[in-house]
């Protein structure tokens, strides 16, 4: 976008926002629409007629033919089911019919979305309704609802809904809080979330070849390239013309559809990129960053190249994540984590700064178990992302602040440090009062939190619903304490240093890729969920439920449908990586083997060198490749914890195995016989 004004008017132009609504809709409908939104009261019925009919005009005006509505069921996609706008009108002709019955309602027969129980096959209805909150949008030319996804019998199944509720209670928690420091004026609470995307970006013609990558998102074989990202060429440099013509048409693409894309850069490994937009409301951020995978695979797709969300597409290399930057704001503007120029005195800075670490010291399996995830388990703790370990940054002065607190002496600043001063630039810069921790899994960046353990392809709906739900459950509680109290203002600083005090230990500013800090984190307590398989069975625990029931999030038994859907979702994704991992050895590498001993002449010494290796190797391979297959037909046949114990322990052993022989036979064989592109290929060719 290069700011003239017929560019400025293509920014959003398929996006139904409040001031493209105002437009088709009367003035007294749209008044009532934002009251509703405002203080989350349902739509009357009238209201939901003119905006049905200003929609249909609107999405006609803009050569929509269809609409759908849009929802985000557990797989963690999206779904849509297109519905044309034309009816017969009886007399031979037609009509273009869309009224409020198919805006606030529809009945998608869903039975083949995971639903953990909560629906047989046989009830198959599952229902979406529209959500008023966040706009319409139209997407090859048809109009998309965002939607909730429910099941018959009322309960939920989709992403959205919880994030909703949790925005709802976090709403309820904070403005109790924020009334009793005193606060009369503020009337909501918004969730502002930033989403930062890492992607890589490789030749579709390579893709195509390797059925890894087709099939799982991720390379199982490959060995490394001679060069990685030692060099530290990569990162923030210039962005090649391929690459630029692909982010040029993506930001218009995102444009178009009111999403703000605000920052593109290269990233840390070969061929890794990042997008930022501008932050917004929870519930849009979360709309956009699915809107925004979607855009760059056809994108990339166009450019014949494939985007690639997965958290660790290639191995020895560093993966990719989706950093969540979270903050939480009065309908005033203000911001409660902002910590003002003297956070030191700044006393509701610091009682929702302590609530939240209160929060993340009590349930980090929570907020763990939100990025646990077959591909996520293969990037978090590696030297390159945050380890599987929680703990809070907040930075050197916000740590002296805190420790000021818990000591009861007075906290003394540190001047305004000068960094540059007219020498080398004609310019005066200070210091930020705080370096920044890239290696923290939640780290506080001023005024928000950046929660960096997400993974790349998931969806952001969850870990943002688990963060505002810790922080309200720590509210209500405050909330509770206070409204107990004689003198509510006066008992708010003794509360924060006794919050402060008690869940210090979660604070930490070291080096989190230090192989020192698990055994550090050991010694004060916090948990260690490496993997998946080690997280799930957290999810249930008795303090987990009681937060997500207590404060609306979950029912009891959607707990246990998302717990089971979670754990299939795990042991499907292994399933399908061994058995394609088996297909490629057995049809193309074992092949390969045999051609390249075939075509060895052993006049030479060396070559008969080379023969033998290739051949024990080749050996070992068949064999390992018989193992893989005993253990995947036995996880096959399991269920439930059992599968899962299988799939994340002797499944992947046996896969670590095969991959390990694949990889010298690859650095050995002649490469006129390797049947797929190399690392080097893949990631070197753009
Ligand atoms: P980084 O230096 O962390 O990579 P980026 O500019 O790539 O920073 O991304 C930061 C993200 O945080 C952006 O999406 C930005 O809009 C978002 N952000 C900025 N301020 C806030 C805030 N107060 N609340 C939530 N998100 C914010
Ligand atoms: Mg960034």
């Amino acid at each position: 976008m290069k700011g003239t004004e017929e560019e400025k008017k293509r920014f959003g132009a398929l996006l139904f926002d409040a001031g493209t609504m105002s437009r088709y809709i009367p003035e007294a409908s749209m008044e009532c629409w934002r009251n509703c939104v405002r203080t989350r009261t349902v739509l009357p019925e009238n209201v939901a007629d003119d905006i049905a009919d200003g929609m249909k005009r609107w999405a006609l005006e803009n050569g929509a033919t269809h609409y759908t509505h849009w929802f985000q069921p557990l797989t963690g996609e999206t779904a849509e089911k297109h519905e044309g706008f034309l009816v017969p009108d009886g007399e031979g002709g037609c009509r273009m019919e869309f009224s409020r019955r198919e805006l606030v309602r529809g009945e998608p027969d869903a039975s083949s979305f995971p639903s953990g129980g909560l629906r047989s096959t046989f009830e198959a209805r599952g229902y979406s309704a529209w959500d008023p909150t966040s706009f319409a949008f139209i997407k090859d030319g048809v109009l998309c609802i965002p939607t909730v996804f429910l099941a018959y019998s009322g309960e939920v199944l989709d992403k959205k809904t919880p994030l909703l509720r949790s925005q709802e209670a976090l709403n309820t928690q904070a403005l109790r809080v924020l009334r009793l420091l005193g606060d009369a004026g503020s009337e909501s609470i918004r969730v502002n979330v930033g989403a930062e995307q890492e992607y890589f970006l490789i030749p579709k013609a390579l893709y195509e070849k390797r059925e890894d990558l087709k099939l799982c998102g991720r390379t199982l074989i490959g060995a490394d390239a001679p060069k990685k990202q030692e060099l530290e060429d990569h990162y923030f440099g210039a962005i090649k013309p391929e690459v630029i013509a692909f982010m040029h048409d993506v930001n218009e693409a995102l444009w178009e559809l009111g999403i703000c894309a605000k920052t593109e850069h290269n990233e840390v490994a070969p061929a890794q990129y990042e997008m930022a937009p501008f932050f917004t409301d929870a519930n849009t951020a979360n709309d956009q960053n699915q809107l925004t995978m979607e855009v760059m695979r056809r994108t990339a797709d166009r450019h014949g190249m494939v985007c690639l969300f997965n958290e660790k597409p290639f191995a020895g290399i560093n993966g990719s994540g989706k950093h969540v930057n979270w903050s939480v704001a009065t309908d005033q503007g203000e911001n409660l984590f902002s910590p003002g120029s003297t956070p030191a005195e700044n006393t509701r800075f610091l009682l929702f700064l302590a609530a939240f670490l209160k929060g993340v010291d009590e349930y980090p399996e929570l907020l763990r178990c939100s990025c646990a995830y077959a591909g996520n388990d293969q990037r978090l703790g590696g030297q390159e992302a945050p380890p599987a370990v929680i703990s809070v940054f907040v930075g050197t002065e916000l740590e002296n602040v805190i420790d000021a607190i818990i000591r009861e002496t007075p906290y003394v600043g540190r001047e305004a440090d000068p960094l540059l001063a007219g020498k080398d630039v004609l310019l005066s810069l200070s210091r930020d009062n705080t370096d920044r921790n890239r290696t923290s899994p939640v780290a506080f960046t001023g005024n928000k939190f950046e929660f960096r353990m997400p993974g790349a392809s998931q969806s952001i709906a969850t870990p943002v619903t688990y963060l505002n739900t810790i922080l309200a459950g720590e509210l209500k509680e405050i909330a509770d304490e206070l409204e107990q109290s004689a003198a509510p203002k006066e008992a708010v600083k003794p509360l924060t240093r006794r919050l402060l005090k008690d869940h210090r230990r979660i604070l930490f500013s070291g080096n989190g890729y230090d192989p020192s800090w698990p055994a550090e984190a050991e010694k004060r307590g916090l948990r260690n969920l490496r993997t998946t398989a080690e997280t799930i069975p957290e999810y249930a625990s008795e303090k987990n439920v009681r937060l997500l029931t207590e404060n609306g999030i979950y029912s009891l038994r959607e707990i246990a449908s998302r717990n089971e859907i979670h754990q299939e979702k795990y042991c499907g994704i292994r399933i399908i990586e061994a058995r394609t991992m088996l297909m490629m050895i057995r049809r193309r590498i074992l092949g390969a083997v045999s051609a390249n001993l075939a075509a060895v002449d052993r006049s030479f010494t060396f070559e008969k060198r080379i023969a033998e290796d290739t051949g024990a190797r080749g050996n070992r391979l068949f064999n390992a490749a018989d193992a893989l297959e005993k253990v995947l037909a036995r996880a096959e046949a399991l269920e439930g914890e059992e599968k899962l114990a299988v799939c994340s322990g002797e499944l992947l052993e046996r896969m670590a195995e095969c991959r390990k022989i694949c990889d010298e036979l690859e650095k050995t064989l002649d490469a006129r016989f390797w049947p797929y592109p190399t690392y080097t290929e893949l990631l070197f060719s753009i």
